[in-house]
C-alpha cells in the first residue's frame, strides 16, 4: 500500500532541523520513504490532504493497562450516589444485560449496601438469573457473584480462604480479598478494546506500553489475536516475563520485566539484587515499580549494585529525594512517569503529603534538568486515558481544583509532548518523520495550536505502520 501525505505543515513537535515549508510525504509499506514538495503520485497511489496542518509522530504511552482499562470502561456502576435502591440496581443490571451476547459476563462495580443490603449468590440469582454477574464493592476488599458466575469459574470444593460459606456450607458468592485467585478463574477473553482504542487513535495515540506485570506467552498470545482480529490498532510494546518468546507479529514488541514492589513491605535488599540480576541475565531490562521515597532508594541502590542495563526504568518514582537525581541521571535510569495525576490526585497531595515531601512529589522539570530520560505515561485505567490531560498537566501543574503543585516542575509544551514521542524500547531517542521511519504518525489541525486553545488539539487523523486507523468525522 502506498499513498502520498500532501501539504504537510512541517511540526514543531519533530525537533528535526527541517525547514517551515510545507511538504508531502509519501508512505510505502509502512514506512516513510519520500519527503518533499510537489511529489508526483504514482499509478495506483492514493492522496491524503493534510492542507496545511501539522503532520507529527503519533503519541506513544509509555505506561497503561489495557486490560484493566477494557474492564473498567465495560463496567457498570452498580452504587451511590447513581444507584440508591433496589430498583435503581435492577434497571441498571437490565439494561446492562440487554446489551450483552448470550453467556457474557456483566461486570458492576462500587456497590455499597446502603443499595439494597448485602448481596449474595440467591439475591443476585434474581436479579440476572441468565448470565454470570460479578459485583465489586466500593472497598475493593469483596466481589460477589451470581450462580452462573461460580459455575463459570468452576469454583467447587478447591474454594480459598476467602470464600463466604452459609451454615449449610454452601458457597454464598461472596469473596473477601480473593482478587488474585479469582482473576485466574476469570475468563481471559472476555476483554474487548475497540471503544479504547478506537479512543486512542482519535487523540493520535500509535503506540502502547504496556505495563502490567506478570505477562507470560499467554498474555502476548491474547494481544497477538487483537491486533489480527483489528479490536486493537495500535502498536503494543510490552512488558513480560522473562522467558516469554518473541511473537511473530511486526505490530507487538517485547519490552522489561516489571518488578512491583510491594507499597507496605520492601523485599530484602539481596532479594531485589537478585531479581535484576535474573531477568538482566536472560537478556532483559527491568522496569520497577517505586511510589515510596524508601522504594526508589532501594531501587536505585540495588540498580547501581547490579550495573544498569539499556532500557532499564523506574515507574512512577512518585516521590524522588534531590539527593537521588544524579545518581539516577548516572545509572541512565530512565524515568517513566505520569504527570496527569498532578491533575486528578493533586488536591489530595496538598492534603494528604506531609509540606517537606511536597516539593518531591512527581518531579519532572527538575528530572529533565538534571539530565535524566524521561517518558510520559497515563497508568490508565488508574490515570485519566487521555494523554493529552496529561501534556497540559505538565504544563500547568494543576488539580483539578485549580491549585498548582510543584510549580517548579512545569515544562514548556514541546518538551511536554515529546514526553509521549519517544521509541517504545527506547524513550530518550525521539521518533521524527524522517526517511526510512515507520509512518506512526497523527495529523493535528493547525487551528489547535492558536488562542490559548493550544493543548485541546484537533486530532485529525491518526496511521499506524501506514493504515490509516482514524478520521475525524
Ligand atoms: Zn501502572
Amino acid at each position: 500500500m502506498s499513498f502520498i501525505l500532501k501539504q504537510a505543515s512541517s511540526t514543531t513537535w519533530d525537533r528535526t532541523p527541517s525547514t517551515d515549508a510545507i511538504v508531502d510525504v509519501r508512505i510505502e509499506d509502512g514506512v516513510i520513504v519520500e519527503i518533499g514538495p510537489d511529489l508526483a503520485r504514482r499509478p495506483g497511489e492514493s492522496i491524503y490532504d493534510v492542507g496545511g496542518d501539522i503532520l507529527a509522530p503519533g503519541l506513544h504511552d509509555h505506561h497503561i493497562h489495557l486490560r484493566a482499562l477494557a474492564a473498567v470502561e465495560s463496567s457498570v456502576v452498580v452504587g451511590p450516589p447513581e444507584i440508591q435502591s433496589l430498583d435503581e440496581l435492577s434497571e441498571r443490571l437490565r439494561r446492562a444485560s440487554v446489551r450483552l451476547l448470550p453467556g457474557q459476563w456483566i461486570r458492576g462495580i462500587g456497590y455499597h449496601e446502603k443499595v439494597a443490603g448485602d448481596l449474595d449468590r440467591w439475591v443476585l440469582d434474581r436479579l440476572v438469573p441468565n448470565r454470570p454477574i460479578r459485583i465489586q464493592h466500593a472497598t475493593g476488599a469483596l466481589w460477589m457473584l451470581n450462580s452462573k458466575a461460580i459455575e463459570a469459574c468452576g469454583i467447587g470444593h478447591d474454594a480459598p480462604v476467602g470464600a463466604e460459606r452459609g451454615p449449610d456450607g454452601v458457597l454464598t458468592g461472596r469473596f473477601w480479598r480473593e482478587d488474585d485467585w479469582l482473576g485466574g478463574r476469570l475468563p481471559r477473553t472476555s476483554h474487548d478494546f475497540t471503544a479504547l482504542s478506537q479512543q486512542a487513535a482519535s487523540r493520535g495515540v500509535t503506540g502502547i506500553t504496556e505495563a502490567t506485570p506478570g505477562a507470560t506467552d499467554a498474555e502476548v498470545a491474547g494481544f497477538v489475536h487483537a491486533i489480527e482480529s483489528n479490536t486493537l490498532v495500535q502498536r503494543i510494546h510490552m512488558m513480560v516475563e522473562p522467558e516469554v518468546t518473541d511473537p511473530v507479529s511486526p505490530l507487538i514488541s517485547l519490552g522489561p520485566t516489571k518488578i512491583v514492589l510491594d507499597d507496605l513491605a520492601l523485599p530484602p535488599f539481596d532479594e531485589l539484587v537478585d531479581r535484576i540480576t535474573e531477568v538482566h541475565d536472560r537478556g532483559r531490562p527491568v522496569a520497577v515499580h517505586c511510589v515510596t521515597r524508601t522504594q526508589g532508594v532501594i531501587t536505585i541502590a540495588a540498580l547501581e549494585q547490579v550495573g544498569c542495563r539499556r532500557g532499564d526504568r523506574i515507574e512512577h518514582g512518585s516521590i524522588l529525594g534531590p539527593e537521588s537525581m544524579a545518581q539516577i541521571a548516572a545509572l541512565g535510569i530512565t524515568m517513566v512517569t505520569q504527570p496527569g495525576f498532578v491533575a486528578t490526585r493533586g488536591d489530595r497531595f496538598l492534603r494528604d503529603v506531609p509540606a517537606p515531601s511536597q516539593p518531591d512529589l512527581w518531579r519532572l522539570g527538575t528530572l529533565l534538568e538534571a539530565g535524566i530520560t524521561v517518558a510520559g505515561s497515563t497508568d490508565a485505567p488508574f490515570g485519566d486515558p487521555d494523554p493529552w490531560m496529561a501534556i497540559k498537566a505538565a504544563c500547568t501543574r494543576r488539580s483539578l481544583t485549580g491549585q498548582v503543585v510543584g510549580a517548579g516542575e512545569a515544562i514548556d509544551l514541546e518538551t511536554a509532548i515529546g514526553l509521549f514521542l519517544g521509541e517504545a524500547a527506547n524513550p530518550g531517542r525521539q521518533r521524527r518523520i524522517a526517511l526510512g521511519a515507520p509512518a506512526d504518525l497523527c495529523v493535528v489541525a493547525a487551528e489547535s495550536w492558536s488562542a490559548g486553545s493550544h493543548v485541546e488539539p484537533w486530532v485529525r487523523a491518526t496511521f499506524v505502520a501506514g493504515r490509516p486507523v482514524y478520521t475525524a468525522p
